[in-house]
């Protein structure tokens, strides 16, 4: 690519409005430009690794086993209202009506759409296991949009979804998932770490969160400094485990113990269903005798009412006795010790700044009913470790295995266990060997395509610019001729360098405008192109080029003879 013939579309000046570097690096190194809030255009820079990364994680799909397919942004209601979403899905969902007035969405996420396909084209459990994903448009009407492409309200996500018959399938195919992400995140060159994360108003049981560390990030990650524990604090908040012997606090329900739905409990918490509260999930852990002297509190951070109905939560609604243990302590990442089956879940919504508080709602194990004026017998925060407060650094690790740091982290991937959330709801099952019908299990796999670009710019600039990895730069080489405009010599060897190196496959950006050096200089650290050739008339008489490391600086004289050899 000739700079002459490019949309290159640098600035000097840092944007007054762009907070976070990635942000600002995108808008003066020409990469992307605001339409409106959460909305941009892709200038042909930022397209150029927006694809790139995409390709990564293409060819990482494809290795690990799953088929690519597309799936439309436009999505009929119907199919959300089949799945339950059209009621429960809050605001971030934009709902649109045809020229029939029929109701359609914007597609946030594809479960429903999946689903359907997967019902209508596989029948047999010989089609099984299943894991389709695309590489798509979606659109989520984000309260703050911000950051630029980091919280877009339109993005590029990889989205796949799996369907199997049995939950060790989906394991299976859950760590394949997990392996294909860490290489994705390997490939780019990025610092991430895997963390064990809360399954939010999406359902199911496991789930992880891939994280870039960075600064800027939104999320805070809870990392133990003497285990592999990693968790977003969304999960792990408020995470408390007594140990048997100190665990007197029993679960007492005393005062007004009354079955209310949820708009009940909206009304007597004077909270619209749609505002956020803090809630918690509370689990019971009863004793060989029935006692249950255990309790666990997990905060699960700012949810509306509307979502903790939609929330299927594996306990929430399940009989104490039914609950497992396992799940439980999956969910926790804790170890129960000797301690007997496990009770169930209550989503509790109570107003964390009270001191003491009283009068929780629980959610009971039953749907849709809910106990009000609950109390405990004791002050909620004596029994807990980490009790009503956030996870703090120097908490004890939920593990039990050293002590918490906490550090920022942008969540670039998440991978969930599903479930049948999404297929008991649509019907979506396959006759088994045996020639019964089985509803499915189904995991499903997002990768924010976009956000990676600027994930990947918060790790890796410096004050002159970007400082792209090779696997996802713009372009590999950078030409610049020092007045070349004036001297034949050195336009003849940059024009015969560029003719090599397209002819070796290499993509480079020749800057054959009449521009200053400096400016030349400028916009290639700028743009980070990771290696530059500068060709200037007194290292040719020596028949030599100067060649620059964009990422660790290095420089050093090439021989014109090998120059390709060495870039390619
Ligand atoms: P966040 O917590 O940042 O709002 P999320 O948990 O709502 O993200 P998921 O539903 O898990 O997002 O979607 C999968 C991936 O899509 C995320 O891990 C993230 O990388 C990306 N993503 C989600 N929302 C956005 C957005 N508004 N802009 C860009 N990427 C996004
Ligand atoms: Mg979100
Ligand atoms: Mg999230
Ligand atoms: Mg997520």
């Amino acid at each position: 690519m000739r700079t002459s013939q490019y949309l290159l579309s640098t600035q000097k000046e840092t944007p007054a409005d762009a907070e976070v570097i990635s942000h600002q690096l995108m808008l003066r190194s020409g990469m992307i430009r605001k339409v409106a809030s959460g909305l941009y255009n892709y200038l042909p820079t930022g397209l150029r690794v927006l694809n790139k990364v995409a390709n990564i994680v293409r060819e990482e799909m494809n290795r690990a086993g799953a088929i690519e397919i597309l799936m439309p942004v436009v999505q009929p209601a119907d199919l959300w209202e089949e799945s339950g979403r059209w009621e429960e899905y809050g605001p971030e969902l934009l709902r649109i009506k045809d020229r029939h007035h029929r109701d359609f969405v914007l597609g946030p996420t594809h479960e429903e759409v999946v689903t359907a396909l997967v019902r209508n084209e596989v029948s047999s459990y010989k089609q099984l296991p299943l894991n389709v994903y695309q590489i798509q448009t979606k659109f989520r009407d984000e309260v703050r949009p911000r950051f630029g492409i980091m919280r877009g309200r339109e993005f590029t996500m990889k989205d796949a979804y799996s369907f199997h018959l049995s939950q060790e399938c989906l394991q299976t195919t859950y760590d394949k998932m997990y392996a294909a992400y860490c290489r994705i995140f390997e490939r780019i060159g990025l610092d991430f770490r895997p963390v064990i994360a809360d399954t939010g108003s999406i359902g199911g049981s496991a789930s992880h969160e891939f994280h870039v560390l960075a600064d800027s990030g939104e999320d805070d990650i809870a990392f133990s400094n003497a285990s592999d524990y990693a968790a977003n604090v969304e999960m792990a908040e408020a995470l408390a485990i007594t140990q048997p012997a100190e665990a007197e606090a029993e679960l007492t329900k005393v005062a007004t113990p009354e079955q209310r739905t949820i708009s009940d409990v909206s009304t007597f918490l004077n909270i619209p269903v749609e505002k956020t509260v803090k809630t918690l999930i509370v689990y019971g852990v009863t004793d060989e005798d029935g006692n249950t002297p255990l309790v666990a509190l997990v905060l699960r951070g700012d949810h509306t009412l509307n979502e903790i109905k939609a929330e299927k939560h594996p306990l929430v609604g399940t009989p104490f006795a039914m609950a497992d243990e396992t799940v439980v302590e999956a969910q926790l990442g804790c170890n129960f010790g000797s301690i007997g089956p496990v009770g169930l879940a209550i989503p509790v919504i109570a107003d964390r700044s009270a001191a003491t508080i009283p009068n929780f709602v629980c959610g009971a194990n039953e749907n849709d009913v809910h106990l009000t004026g609950v109390n405990w017998s004791r002050d909620v925060s004596e029994f807990t470790e980490f009790d009503l407060r956030n996870v703090e650094a120097g908490d004890k690790s939920p593990d039990g295995q050293g002590t918490l740091e906490i550090k920022r982290g942008i969540e670039v991937g998440h991978i969930f266990q599903l479930g049948d959330k999404y297929s008991k709801a649509m019907n979506c099952g396959v006759l088994s060997e045996t020639g019964k019908h089985e509803t499915l299990t189904m995991g499903c796999y997002g990768i924010g395509v976009s956000r990676i670009m600027a994930a990947t710019i918060e790790q890796n600039h410096d004050k002159y610019g970007i400082k792209w990895p090779d696997a996802i730069a713009p372009f590999k080489v950078a030409i610049i001729p020092m007045n070349m405009h004036k001297s034949h010599r050195i336009k003849e060897v940059a024009e015969q360098l560029y003719d090599d190196l397209l002819a070796q496959g290499v993509e480079v950006l020749f800057d054959d405008r009449k521009e200053r050096p400096g400016v030349m200089f400028n916009d290639m650290e700028l743009v980070g192109v990771p290696h530059a050739i500068v060709i200037g008339e007194r290292n040719l008489d020596n028949n030599e080029v100067e060649y620059k490391n964009r990422r660790t600086g290095e420089k050093s004289m090439l021989s014109i003879d090998n120059l390709v050899d060495f870039l390619t």
